[in-house]
C-alpha cells in the first residue's frame, strides 16, 4: 500500500519517441516515482492536485499536470542563460491525488492528507494545480508537518482573501489558511498584485492582516529582484520556513492567456524566471506550487509553456543550491 493516500498514476505519461542521448529533454529527465524508492534521497518530489471544481469561473485547471508532463518534452535540460544542466537534480513525478468529484472540502481533505504524508517524506515538495484553492490545503498540510506556522511568497494578480462564506474557491485561499492558523497575515508577501482586479474591502482586509503588497508598478520601478528580496524577509519571520505560490495569472496576458483572470499590465515570464531562480537557491523554502493555468483556453500552448520554463528556472536555482550545481554565476 502506498505511504501517500490518494495516490493514482499520472493519467498519461510521455517520452521523446526518439531520444537522443546528446540532447536529453525535461520531460524525460523528471522520473516517475516507482512508489519504492527513498523519498528523502530525492531533490524535489512533483505532485499533480488537479481540481477546478473549485473555481468561481468555468476552468480546466485540472489538466495542468498533464500538459507539464507532455510540455517538458519541448524543453532540454540545460539552461543556457546559468550555465546548469539539470540533470544531476533527482526529480521524482509521484501521480496525481485522486479526487472527489462533486464535493470540494473533500477533495481538499484529499489534498491535505496527501500532501501531508509527502511533505513528511520528501525533502521539498511542488504541487502542480488546479485551481488556487489547492493552496489552503497544501499551506495547511506542510504547517502541520512544521508544527509551526510558516511564511508564503505568493505571485498573484489578486491577493485570494475573499470571505468563506460559500465555502473555499479560487478566491479564499490566502484567507482561509490564515484562519486555519496555517500561516499568519504579516509573514505573507503578495508579488504582482495587479489593477482594477481587486476590491477596496480586499484590499482593506489585508492591509488590516499585516499582508505585505507589491503591486505591478513597485515590481516595474524597483524591478523584481529588490522587491523579492523584500518578500523574503517578510516571509521568513514566520518560524516553519518559506512557501513559494505562483499563480501564473501574475503574468501579462499576452503572456498567459490560459489563465481565466490574468490581465493587461502584468509580470513578464523572464522576470517570473528569475524571481523562481533565486527562490529555488533558499535553503528555508518548505514547498512550492503552480496555479490556475487552464490548457483548453491557451493559445498556441503559450501559458503551459511559461508555467514549465518557470518550474525548469526554479529547478535551476534548486541545483545551484547543491553541491552537484556548483558554484557557478547566478
Ligand atoms: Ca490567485
Amino acid at each position: 500500500m502506498s505511504p501517500i493516500p490518494h495516490l493514482v498514476a499520472p493519467s498519461a505519461t510521455f517520452r521523446t519517441p526518439i531520444p537522443d542521448p546528446n540532447n536529453p529533454r525535461a520531460g524525460d529527465w523528471v522520473r516517475a516515482w516507482d512508489g519504492h524508492e527513498d523519498l528523502s534521497q530525492i531533490d524535489l518530489a512533483i505532485i499533480g492536485a488537479p481540481l477546478s471544481r473549485a473555481s468561481l469561473s468555468h476552468s480546466g485547471a485540472y489538466l495542468l499536470p498533464s500538459a507539464i508532463r507532455q510540455t517538458l518534452l519541448d524543453f532540454s535540460t540545460y539552461d543556457s542563460e546559468r550555465d546548469v544542466d539539470l540533470a544531476p537534480l533527482r526529480v521524482r513525478d509521484i501521480g496525481d491525488i485522486a479526487l472527489d468529484l462533486l464535493d470540494v472540502r473533500a477533495s481538499h481533505e484529499h489534498i491535505r492528507t496527501a500532501l501531508h504524508a509527502l511533505d513528511a517524506l520528501a525533502p521539498l515538495v511542488m504541487t502542480l494545480g488546479g485551481d488556487h484553492s489547492i493552496t489552503k490545503p497544501a499551506l495547511v498540510a506542510r504547517a502541520a508537518v512544521a508544527g509551526m506556522p510558516i511564511g508564503l511568497v505568493q505571485f498573484d494578480a489578486h491577493h485570494d482573501v475573499r470571505v468563506l462564506d460559500g465555502g473555499p474557491n479560487n478566491g479564499t485561499p490566502i484567507r482561509g489558511a490564515i484562519e486555519a492558523g496555517a500561516i499568519r497575515g504579516e509573514d505573507v508577501a503578495q508579488i504582482g498584485i495587479h489593477a482594477f482586479a481587486n476590491s477596496v474591502v480586499y484590499a482593506d482586509w489585508a492591509r488590516e492582516a499585516g499582508i505585505g503588497i507589491h503591486t505591478m508598478p513597485a515590481v516595474r520601478r524597483r524591478g523584481i529582484l529588490p522587491v523579492l528580496a523584500d518578500a523574503l524577509a517578510q516571509a521568513r519571520q514566520a518560524p516553519g520556513g518559506v512557501y513559494v505560490t505562483v499563480d501564473m495569472d501574475v503574468l501579462d496576458r499576452s503572456q498567459a492567456p490560459g489563465c481565466p483572470a490574468s490581465g493587461p499590465g502584468g509580470l513578464m515570464i523572464w522576470d517570473l524566471a528569475d524571481a523562481l531562480y533565486v527562490l529555488g537557491q533558499q535553503p528555508d523554502l518548505v514547498g512550492i506550487d503552480f496555479v490556475e493555468v487552464d490548457p483548453q483556453r491557451d493559445v498556441a500552448n503559450m501559458t503551459v509553456k511559461a508555467t514549465c520554463l518557470a518550474i525548469l528556472s526554479f529547478c535551476a536555482g534548486r541545483l545551484r543550491a547543491t553541491e552537484r550545481g556548483g558554484s557557478g554565476a547566478n
